[in-house]
């Protein structure tokens, strides 16, 4: 542990290196040594535990065919609950509110079907302006579903400063024509963590349903879904999980709503023991697995087994102050280092609201990203004018924090960004 004042030398950030209880794990991790890697936020890195299960999972399949679901060290009918309650610590829920399965998107669709019930006055979905598209475009299609016009029944909760949404905002907007509120816990650009205990609180004192997005906080900050009361959750686990590129993802349903039918409903979402009934009668599971629809991506959920067992051991209390260590350090040698070059730090200062990521904003961000790249710097580009840093706990060191501040201020002072176009790539 270290406290502000930091000292602005490398020799400094490998003396916190030398300190870091978490050092150990960046060896269990595909770490290229010549590449400094800042995007964990967006997809995280291979890690060998997680190669190692994916390779178990295959070979299963090699070796036993169709009795892999049943038979082996990771029977496939069972592994989305297992999933599960390896998962169930990071979110604050009990095991069986959990389920590994289906992706952001989709389990937003289903649980929006599932929970969005319009009744009377009560029509309206609140969620806020700055949210990623995916979220977005899954209420509206949702409430069209409904027969309903987006442009009226979908609230979207407007920034003031562009960065921030304002608690008090989201609150003002819960009216009594609001049926469900759906809200990012941690913002994907700026990187602000909402309030979900009080936000929860405020719903439902005014009898409405409110469910989180916890891609860009499940694996990076605590989570204490059903102490808090939230209804439910969903994120995916390619992000600080590690899980790999379209891996599979999770969701949560508070206990109180068990027996709620799926809105989409599918044969595994079936209670396990009447599944091959194959009757025509659905039997839905008790807990959060009746919220599963079709047959479990196996594949894609493998690496999670492996990278699950790590967050286990690592333990999340201390991921997160080493997530909030580094991102400090950062915002200080930035501050440091980058006066006056027109850079602007978008995300909260404060701890209590700040996700896992930096978000630097400039007005050449897309073609600073570009001369990061080159420089051997993994950054990730948010249109129109974010550059997004994420040193992640697990395998990022101090010294990658330096460096990728050092590598910045060449940048900027050579100028080395003027020989791209300040455009996006096709995939930022
Ligand atoms: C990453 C992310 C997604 C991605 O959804 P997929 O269904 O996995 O493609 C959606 N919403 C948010 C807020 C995200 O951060």
């Amino acid at each position: 542990m270290f406290t502000a004042p930091y000292h602005y030398t490398r020799a400094f950030a490998e003396q916190l290196d030398g300190q870091d209880e978490l050092a150990r794990f960046r060896d269990e991790f595909y770490v290229n040594p010549d590449s400094i890697y800042m995007d964990g936020n967006s997809l995280g890195l291979l890690s060998k535990r997680a190669e190692q299960s994916l390779l178990r999972v295959v070979d299963a399949w090699k070796t036993r065919g169709i009795d892999g679901w049943t038979q082996g060290e990771h029977p496939w009918f069972y592994m989305a609950e297992q999933l599960a309650a390896l998962s169930a610590p990071l979110v604050g829920a009990a095991a069986d509110e959990v389920i590994v399965t289906g992706s952001t998107t989709t389990n937003l669709h289903q649980l929006v079907a599932t929970f969005y019930k319009p009744e009377g006055v009560r029509t309206q979905i609140v969620a806020d302006a700055l949210n990623f598209p995916s979220d977005i475009y899954a209420l509206q299609s949702q409430l069209r579903l409904h027969g309903l016009d987006p442009a009226e029944h979908l609230i979207q909760v407007q920034s003031r400063d562009g960065r921030m949404i304002e608690e008090d905002d989201i609150i003002a907007a819960m009216t009594d024509e609001v049926a469900l509120v759906i809200l990012p816990t941690v913002l994907y650009r700026s990187g602000q963590l909402l309030d979900m205990e009080r936000l929860t609180a405020e719903a439902h004192a005014r009898g409405i349903l409110i469910g989180f997005d916890g891609c860009h906080s499940v694996g990076a900050v605590q989570h204490h879904f059903s102490q808090w009361g939230v209804d439910f959750a969903y994120w995916c686990n390619y992000k600080y999980l590690n899980s790999g590129p379209g891996g599979v993802g999770g969701l949560y349903v508070n206990r109180k709503h068990f027996g709620r039918l799926p809105g989409l409903a599918g044969w595994f979402g079936s209670s396990k023991d009447k599944q091959f009934d194959m009757e025509h009668r659905f039997v839905p599971a008790a807990d959060a697995g009746a919220y599963q629809i079709g047959t479990p991506h196996i594949i894609s959920m493998a690496p999670l087994i492996g990278s699950l067992e790590m967050f286990a051991e690592a333990d999340l209390t201390r991921l997160r102050r080493k997530s909030l260590q580094m991102t400090a350090y950062m915002m200080g040698l930035i501050e440091q280092e980058l006066s006056g070059m027109g850079f602007t730090i978008g995300n909260p200062r404060d701890d209590q609201r700040r996700g896992g990521h930096v978000s630097l904003e400039h007005a050449e961000a897309a073609r600073i990203c570009k001369a990061l790249k080159e420089s051997g710097v993994v950054p990730d580009f948010r249109a129109p004018n974010i550059i997004r840093l994420a040193p992640i706990a697990l395998y990022s060191t101090y010294g990658d924090v330096w460096d990728t501040v050092q590598r910045l201020k060449t940048i900027m002072t050579d100028k080395l960004y003027e020989k791209f176009e300040n455009t996006r790539d096709v995939v930022a």
